[in-house]
């Protein structure tokens, strides 16, 4: 039986770990950290016992490598599925805007929700269509060298489009603002959300904590395939010999019986580990911050799963009963700011959009993620790494691997299963 040490349990160490199992690999996982989930989890809040995310997790329906992933886990049910797209958008006094598509056959249903999506102008709605119709045909060298923003420019969005639709996408999903992002790698999303079929723009929200929803999964199928996972356990050195990968020093122990080695771990991580200078990337990433403000109210008024937020600072919430979360994404200017200052942010937004009051909040915590995701530059965009190193047998994985996709959970899982198909056919 062929050995595979897997090191990083997020998202993609665990696709890699679980692909690779099912392939018949013994495989053993090494996380630093005393938890699975990477970027991913969920944790119990102290005071109010609630567990919480460490950041609000989506996904869409056109993640179709993390889909498979969780049905091979078994925890496809954990998530809250749409029929169609549907996006409770919110402007000042909780007035709704939604963008939904009714009942009818696919794209039309897409067309309609736009038409009907009031926070457009009539001009809007036209100009946007119309730009809509062309991005299947646009070709990333037209897209290589210009910024979202540039694009936008181009095609004529009006500045009313771009606040009340374009930024909260861009924001939402590449973490970052228009006139950082890449419009090559947003015109791929924008492919695969809206056109390749009625579920790909659906949002699918975790059930349960993020922990409960897949990190449990993934560990019961390594372990019940015969493989380890060992928490605590940080790989500090790679040592190789002739152009293949023969030894794995942890801060605990050495490892040499493997045939195969998968890194899973960000590229910041990746570099502080000592290595052959074969093994040394030629990238720099910068990152870009995620705020969460958790809250808990005396009473929920909220009846939607999660809004859009028009023209605030704060870019979705979502609606867990017990409590709220507030999402600030693209957030580097408002980590640095203190807990008063982050709070009462929250407090005049929670009361201006949705008239509740400060006195109402019985509790908060506030979650900052420095490096939640790297910012999809067109610097960066074509210089990201393979899956094959130059070593043999050492592959790469990690939502920043050349995937094609920003930094998603969908990246991350794809970049496992590729490393764990090099593997399996090599
Ligand atoms: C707040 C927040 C919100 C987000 N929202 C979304 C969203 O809505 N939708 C979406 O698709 N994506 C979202 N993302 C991005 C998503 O979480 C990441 O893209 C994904 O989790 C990355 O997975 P990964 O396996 O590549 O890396 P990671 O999750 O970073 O996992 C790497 C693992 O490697 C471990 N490690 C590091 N160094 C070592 C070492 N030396 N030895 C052993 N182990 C090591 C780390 O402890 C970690 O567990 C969000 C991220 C954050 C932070």
């Amino acid at each position: 039986m062929k050995r595979c040490i897997v090191i990083g349990g997020g998202f993609s160490g665990l696709t890699s770990a679980v692909y690779l199992s099912k392939a018949g690999f013994k495989v053993t996982l090494l996380e630093s950290s005393p938890k699975l989930g990477g970027r991913a989890y969920s944790v119990k809040d102290k005071e109010t016992c609630d567990v919480i995310d460490n950041g609000q997790h989506i996904l869409m329906g056109c993640y179709n490598y993390t889909l498979n992933f969780l049905k091979e886990i078994s925890a496809e049910e954990n998530l809250i599925t749409q029929d169609r797209l549907e996006i409770n958008f919110v402007d000042e006094n909780f007035e709704l805007l939604p963008l939904a598509a009714p009942k009818i056959i696919y794209p039309f249903n897409l067309l309609f929700a736009i038409l009907k999506y009031k926070a457009l102008t009539t001009e809007d709605k036209l100009r946007f269509i119309s730009f809509f119709t062309k991005i299947p045909f646009y070709s990333n060298r037209d897209l290589e060298r210009m910024t979202v923003a540039g694009w936008l420019k181009r095609e004529n969005q009006s500045d009313s489009s771009i606040k009340a639709f374009w930024e909260i996408l861009v924001v939402g999903a590449l973490n970052t603002n228009i006139n950082n992002a890449s419009a090559k790698i947003f015109a791929s999303i924008l492919k695969e959300i809206f056109f390749k079929g009625n579920k790909a723009a659906t949002i699918l929200i975790p059930k349960f904590g993020l922990t409960e929803t897949y990190c449990g999964h993934a560990f019961d199928y390594i372990v019940k395939k015969g493989g380890k996972v060992n928490l605590g356990e940080s790989v500090i050195e790679l040592k190789s010999n002739g152009g293949i990968l023969t030894e794995i020093i942890t801060e605990h122990c050495s490892i040499k019986d493997f045939d195969f080695v998968v890194s899973a771990v960000p590229l910041y991580a990746f570099n502080k580990i000592k290595k052959d200078p074969l093994l040394n990337i030629d990238l720099q990433l910068n990152y870009s911050s995620i705020l969460s403000v958790h809250l808990w109210l005396k009473k929920n008024p909220l009846k939607e799963k999660f809004y859009g937020l028009i023209n605030s600072p704060v870019h979705w919430i979502f609606n867990h009963l017990n409590h709220v979360t507030m999402v600030i994404s693209d957030a580097d200017e408002l980590v640095k700011h203190g807990t008063e200052e982050i709070f009462n942010l929250a407090c005049g937004e929670l009361e201006k959009f949705f008239t509740i009051k400060r006195t109402e909040i019985t509790a908060f915590q506030i979650i900052k993620e420095k490096r939640a995701t790297f910012i999809p530059s067109n610097e960066i965009i074509n210089k990201r790494p393979n899956t094959q190193t130059k070593l043999l047998n050492m592959y790469l994985a990690g939502d920043w691997i050349n995937t094609g996709l920003p930094s998603t959970i969908e990246s991350a899982v794809k970049s496992g299963k590729l490393a764990a198909d090099l593997i399996i056919n090599s």
